[in-house]
């Protein structure tokens, strides 16, 4: 039987002329990486769950996107990290939010989902639980990135929030988060997603990438999606969940389902973003209404593509 993975590092307003040389390399490496990560798991036959968890790792020990090491700094100059999980099979799910100094927070979220009662924990809690199961954890220096300092230091003293990338200076847009959605040998489909959230965030402020159906999702029935955007927009489109509603009750394909949601509800919203999917038979999609997308994916029948901007054909 056939697999697939497919991953992305943030969406917005991604242009070549804001990206050197150098810093595209690195996206584009960091994806590869990622992609190859959960590919090999998928290759041996592993399940889509370990796949999306490995590369979703991957993505978040990678300081250029707005997960994990390279998470964006809140108000008070800290990271308040938020990761997801979801396995299609079982259709168990965890989720973390506000935790801190937690070096893979989608590590987190697989343990809530596997050894506790629960699904959704946070903050000082959710922390003690990573701390009882024995998981790593690094000091603030870890995930301490220059630029995103920058970012900060830039709003600090207004009254903004900005998303990852967002130009301070001129209201561009881009969002860093990472996801990954897998499909393994044995017809079983995964999600995952982790986020630092918005620079210069306050109030323990939450986005959509930890609650499940709205930027996570996987139903072994219909798809597995990981979404990228404007937090607050996905959540009330409670998009995960309604690409996977399209499918599942009105029939529809993963790529028009997706298309839907992503390319004619958000945007009617001004939901800026987009998102990775993968459906039961292995096919992907990778929809976005913003210029850009960090993304790519591999299948098993040799075909792969990595792109970052809206003009690179699929
Ligand atoms: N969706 C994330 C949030 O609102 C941001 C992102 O995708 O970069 O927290």
């Amino acid at each position: 039987m056939d697999f697939s993975i497919a991953v992305h590092g943030g969406a917005g307003i991604i242009l070549r002329s804001d990206l050197s040389k150098e810093q595209e390399l690195l996206y584009r490496t960091g994806l590869k990486d990622a992609l190859e990560a959960g590919y090999a798991i998928l290759e041996k036959g592993g399940s889509a769950l370990d796949a999306a968890e490995a590369a979703m790792c991957t993505i978040e020990n990678e300081p250029v996107f707005n997960a994990g090491r390279g998470s964006v700094f809140t108000h008070e100059g800290r990271h308040e990290m938020d990761a997801c999980i979801m396995d299609g099979y079982t259709m168990l799910a965890g989720a973390v939010t506000c935790v801190s100094n937690v070096r893979n927070p989608v590590k987190l979220a697989r343990s809530i989902m596997e050894n506790s009662e629960h699904v959704f924990l946070s903050g000082k809690g959710a922390e003690e639980f990573a701390h009882k199961m024995n998981l790593e954890f690094a000091p603030d220096e870890y995930f301490h990135t220059e630029y995103r300092l920058k970012q900060l230091a830039a709003i600090r003293d207004s009254n903004r929030t900005i998303l990852d990338h967002m130009k301070v200076t001129d209201g561009d847009k881009k969002f860093g988060t990472g996801g990954a959605v897998c499909k393994d040998i044995h017809g079983n489909i995964a999600a995952a997603t982790s986020t630092g959230g918005m620079t210069n965030k306050r109030y323990n402020r939450i986005g959509d990438t930890p609650i499940i159906g709205a930027g996570t999702y996987a139903n072994n029935n219909t798809c597995a999606v990981s979404c990228t955007g404007h937090g607050e927009y996905f959540i009330r489109a409670v998009v995960a969940y309604d690409v996977s509603c399209l499918m599942e009750y009105k029939g529809l394909s993963l790529e028009e389902a997706a298309r839907i949601v992503v390319n004619d509800k958000l945007v009617r919203m001004s939901g800026e973003g987009g998102l990775v999917a993968v459906d039961r038979f292995g096919n992907i999609t990778m929809p976005f209404n913003s210029d850009g997308m960090y993304r790519g994916y591999m299948k098993s029948d040799g075909s792969s593509y990595i792109g970052i901007f809206k003009d690179e054909l699929l």
